[in-house]
Parts: structure tokens; sequence; C-alpha cells
């Protein structure tokens, strides 16, 4: 019989010449356990996706709930379903009043998409700022204020009229004017390696953006449900977004994201033209009941509440000569090293000692740590062990 990993090879399109080829037949909880029946501790969530972990028994209901019940109807925006219309009212319930409108796609770079065409639409401006070091999604509108040049060049032309300024650079700001119609921001930068915003930067930038009528944007694709030690990040910095966009952990491990905006500004998509925004699957019946449970599991356990106190643990217990720094917010760290051949290798070892991590995609020095958020503490501890133990077999083999 020809392996999984041949057909995985032969088949399935390779973005990359070192996938991990981990052949996962089983996860619940923190571990994933491939099909020899060796168990990884998660410490990624599929990328800052599985917050509850995998499998949380609840969410799991609620999704097979919904199967008996219906999966896809129709389109997105026609027929009234509940677990949009459930979801819809209680994320709105956990947002200000400039923020009750939710629009479901069903991934972060789509959402962003929509984020986009939404600022042109409401300020009737074409120009668009972002960040260095950002991510926000693959599709050409997202690639264009993606903030490294390596992904974009090989996709020109992508949308003109995009900016790219300098994370927490005061001086950036004054390029954001009166034809920008709207800044995109991560308030902890993700792919740059867990970057946290500084507050009053985030703050000033929010004045420039009063001062210029350019909208602000906050991608809270990693940092959204939870994963920073509160729901949503912008919280935590007392600092409102004209629109909030979520994806990744906000689907409760199924495939589900979001642009939340004002209720005058999303009528505009209703208008000039009518359907200004159109997805066949955003809002999935079975994505959102998953989203749904999330949201009441993380409202009503105290996940949220214990990140910074775990986040501390991971801190305190990574005391190793080889790590340079821990950067980040919450759960969401990223463990630097000298080089990124030493991160690459410590990656690998961890791998063999069954921690499942990875590197960033603009910052190969530093090692992810994004763990679900039901992680323990003796977890924690035996992570670290792990990690130390893979630090020093890497380091005593070079
Ligand atoms: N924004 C951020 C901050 C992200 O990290 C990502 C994905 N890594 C995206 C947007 C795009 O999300 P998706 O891969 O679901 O399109």
């Amino acid at each position: 019989m020809i392996s999984q990993r041949t057909l995985f090879l032969t088949y399935q399109a390779q973005t990359s010449s070192a996938p991990m080829m981990l052949e996962i037949i089983k996860a619940r909880g923190i571990i994933l356990t491939d099909y020899k029946g060796k168990r990884y501790m998660d410490l990624i969530s599929g990328i800052a996706v599985s917050n509850l972990g995998h499998a949380y028994p609840s969410v799991n209901r609620a999704i097979q709930k919904q199967l008996r019940q219906y999966t896809h109807l129709m389109v997105y925006g026609e027929i009234i379903q509940s677990p949009q219309v459930q979801l819809a009212q209680l994320l709105c319930a956990q947002l200000p009043p400039s923020l009750q409108s939710v629009y479901y796609v069903s991934s972060g770079s789509e959402a962003i998409e929509g984020a986009l065409k939404l600022a042109k639409r409401v300020t009737n401006r074409r120009e668009m700022a972002a960040f260095e070091f950002a991510y926000h999604g693959s599709t050409h509108g997202a690639l264009s204020i993606q903030g490294s040049e390596t992904y974009k060049q090989a996709f020109r032309p992508l949308l003109p009229g995009y900016r790219m300024l300098r994370f927490n650079n005061q001086e950036d700001l004054s390029n954001i004017t009166e034809d920008t119609a709207c800044v995109v921001v991560e308030p902890v930068q993700g792919e740059a390696g867990c970057l946290p915003a500084d507050t009053a930067w985030l703050k000033a930038l929010r004045a420039r953006c009063d001062k210029t009528g350019a909208l602000l944007i906050f991608d809270e694709v990693q940092t959204g449900y939870g994963r920073t030690g509160s729901m949503f990040t912008f919280q935590q910095y007392d600092v409102l977004p004209d629109i909030l966009v979520l994806a990744k952990g906000f689907g409760g491990g199924l495939p589900l994201g979001a642009f939340i905006s004002s209720k005058s500004n999303m009528a505009l998509l209703a208008k000039n033209p009518v359907l200004g925004h159109i997805t066949t699957f955003g809002g999935h019946p079975l994505c959102c009941a998953a989203s749904l449970q999330t949201l009441k599991e993380l409202l009503s356990q105290d996940y949220i509440q214990s990140v910074e106190e775990k986040a501390n643990l991971f801190r305190e217990e990574l005391n190793h000569p080889a790590i340079i720094c821990i950067s980040g917010k919450g759960l969401m760290l990223g463990v630097e090293f000298e080089s990124a051949e030493l991160n690459k290798r410590i990656i690998a070892q961890c791998m063999q000692n069954g921690l499942l991590t990875d590197w960033f995609l603009f910052n190969d020095k530093k090692l992810r740590l994004t763990p679900p958020l039901i992680i323990t503490h003796k977890q924690i501890k035996q992570a670290c062990r792990l990690l130390k133990k893979s630090i020093d077999e890497v380091l005593t083999i070079r």
C-alpha cells in the first residue's frame, strides 16, 4: 500500500521543501498522537487556532448538534441561521457600541479583504497603510499590505497606493494623511515574532487616524479570543478600532473569520452596489456553532484570566543561557536564539522530544509558543523541561 506520506508529497501541492511531515491521527487537549502512537505536546495550536485545545468536549457536542440540524443552506446573509445570529449577539455583547455589526467570512485573509473594501467604501479614499513585518494574509489585497518584500515581489502588480510604515515608530505616523482610507495593524505582530505594540504609540496611531479621517483596522486574527489575556487585545490598550478583524481562534477549530464595524459603516455594503461583499461559506453554521460554544467557554471558565499567570510561568521556567529573550503578550510568545540555524535545530530536536513548535515567517531566530490556553501548570513545566533538554542536546552535538 502506498504510504500517506508518499501520497501527501505526490498529490498535495507543496509550498515548502521542508514540511513537518508529522502524520497525526488523533488530537485531544494539547496532545497530538501520530500514526506510530508517538505523542506531541502542541505548543502552537495550529498557529493560534485551537485556543481550547483539540476536541474540547462541549465544542464537539455543539458541532455534532448543529450537524444533525443542517450544514450549508445558502450564501451568506440571506437566510436566518441560528448559530450565526446567536454568535453575533454574544460577540457584540463583548464589544463597544461602535462595533455592533458582524460580517462573517471563512478565513483571516478574507476578513482582511472585506475590511479593506469596507474602508474604501466608508472613506471614499484609496490609499492604505500597514506596517513592516505585518502578516495579514496571502490573497492579493492582504498581500499588498504584508510587511515583507520577499513574499510580494513575485506577485506584482498588487494593489496600488499602499504605504508600509515602521511598527512602533512615531515619526512614520505622519505618512497617514487625508488620502489614507485605512491603517491596518496587529496589536501584537505575530509573524514578526510576537512583538507587542507600545501603548503610547497605539494611542498616537488612533489619534492620527482621528485627525486624518483614516479608519483604524485591528487585525486580531492571532490575538483574538483570549490569547493575550483579554477576549480582544484592543481592550488591554484601551484603543478602539473602527474595524475589528477576527479569524483563527475565533472559529473554535473550524474555518471562520469576521470583520466587525458599526451598523452605519456596514450598511454601505448593501448599496451602490447592492451585495457589496459576497461569500458562499462565510459564517458556515458548523463553524459558528463551534465559535459560539468556544466563546461561551471562554466567558464561563477562567482560561483567559489564567493566561498571564501561565505566560509568567513559561518565562520563569525558560531560564536557559542560550535564550536571548522572550517577547510577546500573554500566551503569544517568541523565544529568541542567537541564529536561525540554532533555532531550526532546536525546533527539530523538540519534535524528537515530543514537543511541537515552529519559527515565524518573518523571524527565523525565534521559536513560537502559542499553546492552547487550557494548558496546565504541570504541562507548562513539562514542556519547558523538554525544551531546555532539546536546547542542551543541540548544543552538545554542536
Ligand atoms: N492576519 C494575521 C495576523 C495572521 O496571522 C494570519 C494568518 N497567519 C492572517 C491574517 C491570515 O489568515 P488566514 O491564513 O486564515 O487567511
